[in-house]
């Protein structure tokens, strides 16, 4: 699996100035990846993709992709407020969040955010604390009608969105309160590399568009696909063809707009994934190595770096720097330092022989990796660092501190 754009030399020299373990992240590869999303919807009018803040929550990175033209998702309120530090305000902003506080609703409204409601009883309650707004959408669920998957599970297990019968009777209720510009949003797959999925998705909601305009006489500017394009983890696994995905989404699109009379609505995503994921590495020092029942290598990161496999049983690449191409002849189970036996990276992974002191890159975790990062058992959340189109690496968020892990205490 490739280093690229870091090679072994690039990682040493990074590892010799700043202690492992350490996420690293490429803007080249972000900015890429945000303008091929952006490509395959070339055709759709005003298409935007309101980047996931969860997925990679650091404002350098939100910067970059807003020079993209890519907004930000956002669901809490520190996410707003930090896609309001990246200057990232007004309608490129999305709050799409659930159980929502109204902290959230007023922060939204203040900087002009675009409103996805998660429940049809969120609306008198949205407007009591912050607000009529202009714009709403809804997020539905689609329950039996559709198949999830297995991050995100099946939709009506799913705690999100509202029901068919709901949209209509959400919708209804805005107009009546003078609302007078809508959306409609749905996200049923997480991680899904089918592209599908997508476009199965996406004619599911223009038709429901269609619907919900004849009979409540209401017209939507916006239909927001959500995120979940999956990406490669697994070597064997190929990338979603994005611009085939835009092609099948076009079909849908043109059979529910063209010619109808209906007005053609604005299209967006909210992926994360797919824009950061492969574009973070995770660097990593060999330990200990330990042989009982089962070969182990200990790392210098843990789970609490990056909770993906020990929480899924996601795969993560590994790579041992300097040994890139040497044979796989060993099985080891490749470990933190947690008191939690599903701290590991990887499980009997076929690797070439370990020795302490080496690095190993932990591949595609530019996205719900350092993000998903926890402080149980003592562990501090590490560094993360940026490699610049110009070459320049840059810190763009330090290792927490012994103080750090104090601050909140009251002694
Ligand atoms: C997590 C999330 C996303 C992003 O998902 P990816 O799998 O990173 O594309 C988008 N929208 C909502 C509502 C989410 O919860």
């Amino acid at each position: 699996m490739k280093l690229q754009p870091f090679d072994s030399d690039l990682i040493h020299s990074v590892a010799a100035q700043h202690p492992t373990p350490f996420y690293l992240y490429d803007e080249a590869g972000m900015r890429g990846a945000a303008r091929a999303l952006q490509a395959a919807f070339a055709w759709a009018p005003a298409f935007r993709e309101f980047f996931a803040v969860k997925a990679t929550p650091n404002p350098h990175i939100l910067r970059l992709l807003a020079e993209e033209g890519c907004g930000a998702d956002c669901s809490s309120l520190p996410e707003l407020l930090l896609a309001e530090r990246a200057g990232i305000v007004g309608e490129r902003l999305l709050l799409t969040s659930n159980n929502t506080p109204a902290e959230e609703f007023v922060a939204a409204r203040r900087l002009g955010a675009l409103i996805n409601l998660d429940a049809v009883e969120h609306l008198a309650y949205l407007v009591r604390h912050a607000g009529l707004p202009e714009f709403v959408s809804f997020r539905y669920n689609p329950g039996p009608l559709r198949e999830g998957n297995a991050i995100i599970g099946r939709p009506e297990e799913a705690k999100f969105g509202v029901t068919r019968a709901q949209l209509f009777e959400g919708y209804a209720a805005a107009r009546a309160m003078g609302v007078r510009r809508f959306g409609l949003h749905a996200m049923i797959v997480s991680n899904e590399l089918d592209p599908g999925s997508v476009i199965a998705t996406a004619r599911m909601l223009f038709e429901l568009v269609a619907e919900l305009s004849a009979r409540l006489e209401i017209t939507f500017e916006l239909v927001n696909l959500g995120g979940g394009i999956g990406i490669p983890y697994r070597p064997e696994d190929a990338p979603v063809d994005l611009a085939a995905m835009g092609v099948g989404v076009r079909a849908a699109y043109d059979a529910s707009f063209g010619g109808t009379g209906l007005t053609p609505p604005a299209l967006a995503m909210e992926c994360g994934r797919v824009i950061t994921g492969p574009h973070g590495y995770l660097v990593a020092t060999v330990r200990h190595l330990k042989t009982t029942y089962k070969q182990y290598a200990g790392l210098d990161a843990s789970m609490a770096n990056l909770m993906r496999p020990g929480m899924y049983g996601a795969y993560h690449h590994l790579s041992v720097l300097g040994k890139e191409h040497a044979p796989a002849t060993q099985r080891y189970d490749v470990t933190g330092s947690l008191c939690e036996n599903n701290d590991k990276f990887a499980i009997d992974r076929a690797l070439p022989p370990l020795a302490p002191g080496e690095l190993v890159v932990v591949h595609d975790v530019g996205a719900h990796g350092h993000a998903m990062g926890f402080n149980y058992n003592g562990k501090l959340r590490c560094a993360e660092l940026l490699l610049r189109e110009d070459g320049d690496v840059q810190l763009i968020r330090r290792a927490e501190t012994i103080d750090d892990y104090f601050a909140t205490i009251v002694w």
